[in-house]
Formats: C-alpha cells, sequence, structure tokens
C-alpha cells in the first residue's frame, strides 16, 4: 500500500530528497561477529546512537545496544529534533553566541517506520529551512534494520510495511539465519560496506529477505485500508460521531504528540537569569495540550478538547495529504502503546472509512 496521494498536490522542497540511487547499490553478507566491526567503523569518526532500552541513546558501549527484532518505543526523532535545543545565548552586554555545532554522527537500527518518519520530518523542516534540523540530518549516518518480528501496535502495512524500497538511508541490514544482508544506500553507506572485505550477496540473500518481511507484515493485526478511502472519509467526516468519542475519552496530556515520530511542533522560549543573561531554546510542543492554542487576549483557537483530538488526527491523515501528496503516519503503533484512555488509531481509521473498531 503507496503512501502517495493522488498527484495533483504540490511537492515542497524537501532535505535530501533524490538522494538514493541506485549507483551507490551493493550487497554483502555481514556475519554476525562482523557487525561489531561494522559499528566500530561507523562509531570511529562519529557519536553513536541506537536503541537502549525503550529509547535512542548515545553510545558508549557498544554491548548496551538493544538486541530486540523490533522498534523501540521512542524513536531517533530526538537526535535530530531535540525535545530542548538551545538556540543561542546572549548577555546582558548583547553579546550572542550562536549554538548551531556541527556533530558527526550515526544512527544505529532506525526501523522503516523510522525512516520512513524521517522523510516526513524532512518535509517539514525543509520547507522552513530551519538550520538546526538540517544541519543534524546531513551530518548522520542512517543505518536501517529490516524488524523481525511485530508488537500488537504495529500496523505499517498499510504505509509501506517493513520494506526499505524509496526511504533514505546509507546502510541498511536485515538479519538472516547466519548474519546480516548489508546493502548501501549512499556513498559513504556504500564505501562503507566495501571497507570490510565482505562477500557478495546473491539473489537467495534477497528472496531470504522478502520472505521474512512478508512473514513479519502477515504477523500484524491490520488489513490496509485504500488510501484514497482515508482520504474522503476524513474530507466529508468532520461530524462524524467518532470523533465526539474519542473526546470524551482522551485526557489531553499530549503524550501520544510527544512519542509521535513525525510530530514536530515546537515552542519558542527565553530563560533568563536576574542579571539579563540567558539563552532561547526551542522545547516540544503538542496539539492535544489546552494551552497549545492559546493566544494574545486569552483567545484559544483550539480551547475544546474535541477540536484538539480531531486535529491531530486530521494532521496525520488530511493535512499532510493536501500539503506534500502523503500521510504523516508510519503506523509504528507508538501512540497506541502509550495512551491511558486506549484511544485507538486504527479504530479510528476503520470507523471513520465505515469498518468497526476492535471488539466491535
Ligand atoms: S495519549 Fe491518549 S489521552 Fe493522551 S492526548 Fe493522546 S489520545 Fe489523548
Ligand atoms: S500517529 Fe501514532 S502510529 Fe502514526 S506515526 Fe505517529 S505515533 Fe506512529
Amino acid at each position: 500500500m503507496g503512501t502517495h496521494m493522488p498527484p495533483d498536490r504540490p511537492e515542497s522542497t524537501v532535505v535530501h530528497e533524490g538522494f538514493f540511487d541506485e549507483d551507490y547499490r551493493a550487497r554483502y553478507i555481514l556475519a554476525v561477529e562482523e557487525l561489531g566491526h561494522l559499528l566500530e567503523e561507523i562509531a570511529g569518526e562519529r557519536s553513536l546512537f541506537a536503541p537502549v532500552g525503550d529509547s535512542f541513546r548515545r553510545i558508549e558501549a557498544l554491548e548496551s545496544i538493544s538486541q530486540d527484532g523490533v522498534r523501540a518505543l521512542f524513536g531517533p526523532k530526538k537526535v535530530f529534533f531535540p525535545d530542548y535545543q538551545e538556540i543561542f545565548r546572549f548577555d546582558a552586554r548583547g553579546r550572542v553566541e550562536d549554538a548551531l555545532k556541527p556533530e558527526k554522527r550515526a544512527i544505529f537500527g532506525a526501523r522503516a517506520c523510522d525512516v520512513r518518519a524521517l522523510g516526513m520530518l524532512d518535509r517539514y523542516f525543509g520547507e522552513m529551512d530551519e538550520p538546526f534540523y538540517k544541519t543534524a540530518r546531513e551530518n548522520t549516518l542512517v543505518v536501517g534494520l529490516t524488524c523481525t518480528e511485530s508488537m500488537p501496535s504495529c500496523f505499517c502495512t498499510q504505509f509501506g510495511g517493513l520494506s526499505d524500497a524509496g526511504l533514505d538511508y546509507d546502510i541498511w541490514l536485515t538479519p538472516l539465519n547466519d548474519g546480516f544482508l548489508a546493502e548501501s544506500g549512499s556513498e559513504e553507506g556504500k564505501r562503507i560496506l566495501a571497507s570490510l572485505s565482505l562477500p557478495e550477496a546473491d539473489e537467495e540473500h534477497l528472496r531470504a529477505k522478502e520472505e521474512l518481511i512478508k512473514r513479519v507484515e502477515e504477523s500484524m493485526d491490520w488489513k490496509p485500508i485504500p488510501d484514497e478511502l482515508i482520504f474522503s472519509s476524513m474530507r466529508d467526516g468532520l461530524e462524524h460521531p467518532v470523533w465526539k468519542e474519542i473526546a470524551e475519552r482522551c485526557f489531553a496530556c499530549g503524550k501520544c504528540n510527544m512519542i509521535c515520530p513525525t510530530c514536530h511542533c515546537y515552542d519558542v522560549r527565553d530563560e533568563t537569569d536576574l542579571y539579563g543573561n540567558g539563552k532561547r531554546v526551542r522545547v516540544w510542543d503538542a496539539c492535544h495540550l489546552f494551552r497549545y492554542g492559546l493566544v494574545a487576549g486569552d483567545h484559544n483557537f483550539r480551547g475544546k478538547r474535541l477540536a484538539r483530538a480531531q486535529y491531530r488526527v486530521y494532521d496525520k491523515f488530511y493535512y499532510p495529504v493536501e500539503r506534500y501528496g502523503r500521510f504523516a503516519c508510519t503506523g509504528c503503533g507508538r501512540c497506541l502503546d502509550v495512551c491511558n484512555a486506549d484511544i485507538d488509531l486504527r479504530d479510528i481509521l476503520k470507523r471513520i472509512t465505515g469498518g468497526t473498531a476492535h471488539g466491535e
């Protein structure tokens, strides 16, 4: 199931679009014991980030990296768009110091849904030509990893599934019986893999990858809905009873925003001391929170919970289609996992497109 909608929509200026090129494609077999060499090669000149427990973290010791076969609870969004980002410092004399400091980095273990989400952040931040995100993205090597199992909340088959086709990465690893299929997707990825003197992969390894993807995708409890039906149902469904139902249950806590790999709203604040020195910082914001729509004069343009709950879903399945020609959801299921009100995006999609939700 594709993520593209009917093409009469303008494409925005994007970071890294068109980066992938078949000329950069090389395929090797990486034995399990060679993985450490690959990571050392990558980390040699870069700070390495990878899943540790429930989150992507800066890696000090390779042994701390999680061995899970599925995505982490928190994706790698923070590596590119931190929840608290210093923009510049200033002092009482008016001196200003820019906080933009490029750092060579690599992320290891990003799943297809994680890399697909980065493609969406590329669109949002690329449209603004935003320097912090752009610098982080341009200086970060992306090493993807095919999932070997799914979680009950995964429904990425709606948005492209486990396939790395069309994704923007440097190296893609797929666990096979006796090691990994290692594929390059950029000039740098190709150089790194070539430096390891690995045996080349063959058709059988590619077939094994396809079989793994098929098995994991079939393990998901989700039957994809046609993209056009989702879009048209959103367009015509503003008054659907599902919105009132979820608004009555939603706590407006914003957890689903914070965990979402494509949510990208932020607030900008100045933090100062008593002497007039301070810093300007960017912090994550969430459209579910009451104060999100609060503006001067105490007016709140989305003061009702129903409006906020509805907006978040429209900002995944309607507005991004109008702006970029694609959905802004990857089906990672993270918002389902963290919601204390058991609000399940899959149920909303089923209800609004005329199906029935789980348990109905
Ligand atoms: S996590 Fe659940 S309860 Fe909290 S804002 Fe999101 S939908 Fe509402
Ligand atoms: S809306 Fe939910 S399922 Fe979709 S990308 Fe965000 S966290 Fe994942």
